[in-house]
């Protein structure tokens, strides 16, 4: 099942993605035991919007692709490393990354597995961790290089506006299995790798964010990005792609 938020009439709704048309749910899915109105739109004629509640927690998972923490100079983490964006960096597809020129242009993307939580989670097991997952879908990390080693911690360099596009849709039928994700400028590939590659499994991941905060239905959880980041400009169209769930694409400006 693909769920989808975006605007109708001017206001947040959720839809199920049926081919090439939504069909729109009555309010939030998980709290009306996915019921639909029946009402049908053309996917084409919606704005898609970012697929999370606005009081959602974005919290991200730091090197958990080795590679990546080898580019960066990092090191291996011992245990999965925790921080968060802030929701009002929270863009959709197509949606523009504005590049915050008059404080940094050492803007990367950074292609992202997201984790979407289905059902209240706390001190939740490695075994039993799949349960609390609703989906997936894709998330830009979109990191500000320059902030992120002079401020020493992430919360300014990661958490610009538009510095968190989401998206296209939750995938509820995705599981993590070697999927492959790419991230492409203008059409060339920057970082191509599976998700097997994650130092942290999503289940871990889980275990050890819930042994510390409660999750809510609609928190998300980044899982890390593999090797090849590098600079975007205004001008470029940032695309991240995932096997089994989409595309999630966003020009830059
Ligand atoms: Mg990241």
């Amino acid at each position: 099942m693909k769920i989808a938020k975006f605007a109708y009439k001017g206001v947040p709704a959720w839809g199920l993605v049926d081919g090439p048309e939504l069909v729109l749910f009555k309010g939030h899915p998980l709290f009306n035991n996915y019921e639909t109105t029946g009402d049908r739109l053309a996917l084409k004629d919606v704005q898609l919007m970012p697929p999370v509640l606005p009081t959602t927690k974005i919290l991200c998972i730091g090197k958990n692709y080795q590679d990546h923490a080898d580019e960066m100079g990092l090191g291996t983490p011992d245990e999965p490393l925790i921080f968060f964006k802030p929701t009002s960096a929270l863009i959709g597809p197509e949606e523009a990354i504005v590049i915050p020129s008059k404080v940094t242009t050492d803007v990367d993307p950074e292609g992202e597995l997201v984790i979407v939580i289905g059902q209240l989670a706390k001190n939740v097991s490695e075994e039993e961790a799949m349960d609390y997952v609703w989906g997936y879908t894709i998330g830009n990390d979109v990191s500000a290089r320059d902030i992120q080693f002079r401020d020493g911690q992430w919360a300014r360099a990661k958490g610009f506006d538009t510095f968190c596009p989401l998206g296209p849709w939750i995938e509820t039928e995705f599981i993590p299995d070697g999927q492959i994700l790419e991230t492409r400028v203008d059409g060339e590939i920057r970082q191509k790798a599976s998700n097997e590659l994650m130092l942290f499994s999503v289940p871990q991941i889980i275990a050890h964010v819930t042994a510390a905060m409660t999750l809510l239905p609609g928190d998300v959880i980044f899982t890390g990005t593999p090797a090849g980041v590098g600079r975007i400009e205004p001008g470029n169209v940032v695309e991240i792609e995932i096997e089994g769930i989409g595309v999630l694409r966003n020009p830059v400006s």
